[in-house]
C-alpha cells in the first residue's frame, strides 16, 4: 500500500469539478484517505513548491495556486502515486492522453487542474504538509 498527495487546484476547483475529479480516484481503486477544502498562503505555496523556485515560472505558479482554493487529499492504494500521475496525464494538458483529469478539466500548462506527488519521498514530505497523522485513515 502506498499513499500519495494530491491537490485539486483553484481552476477546477472554480469549475465545480471536486467531485468529479474525487470520482476518478475512487473509481480507479484510490481510497481517498484523507481530503479538505482550504485557501493557501502566499507562504504555504512558497514553501510546498520551493523545488521550483528558480525555474521562470515560480511567480505565476504561486500566484495561480494562491488565487482561490484548493482541495488537497491525501490517496492510497497499490502503486498509488503512479496510478495518480497516470490519471492526472501530462503536466502540459494539450499532451495529456484522452481521458485523463488534465485532458478533461485543465485548460493550460498554467492551470492544470491537479497536483500528484511525483515519487515516494516527496509524498511523504507533501503529506506532512498539509496532515497531522490523526487526519489520515
Ligand atoms: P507536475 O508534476 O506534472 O505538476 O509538473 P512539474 O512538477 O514539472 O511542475 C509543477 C507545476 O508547475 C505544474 O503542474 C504547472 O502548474 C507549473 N508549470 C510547469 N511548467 C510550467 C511552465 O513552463 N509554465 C508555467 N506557467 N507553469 C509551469
Amino acid at each position: 500500500m502506498e499513499q500519495t498527495l494530491s491537490i485539486i487546484k483553484p481552476d477546477a476547483v472554480a469549475k465545480g469539478v471536486i467531485g468529479k475529479i474525487l470520482d476518478r480516484f475512487e473509481s480507479n481503486g484510490l481510497k481517498i484517505a484523507a481530503t479538505k477544502k482550504m485557501q493557501l498562503s502566499r507562504k504555504d505555496a512558497e514553501t510546498f513548491y520551493a523545488i521550483h523556485a528558480e525555474r521562470p515560472f515560480f511567480n505565476d505558479l504561486v500566484d495561480f495556486m494562491i488565487s482561490g482554493p484548493v482541495v488537497v487529499s491525501v490517496l492510497e492504494g497499490e502503486n498509488a502515486i503512479a496510478k495518480n500521475r497516470e490519471l492526472m496525464g501530462a503536466t502540459n494538458p494539450k499532451e495529456a492522453a484522452a481521458g485523463t483529469i488534465r485532458a478533461d478539466f485543465a485548460e493550460n500548462i498554467d492551470a492544470n487542474a491537479v497536483h500528484g506527488s511525483d515519487s515516494a519521498e516527496n509524498a511523504a514530505i507533501e503529506i506532512s504538509f498539509f496532515f497531522a497523522d490523526r487526519e489520515i485513515s
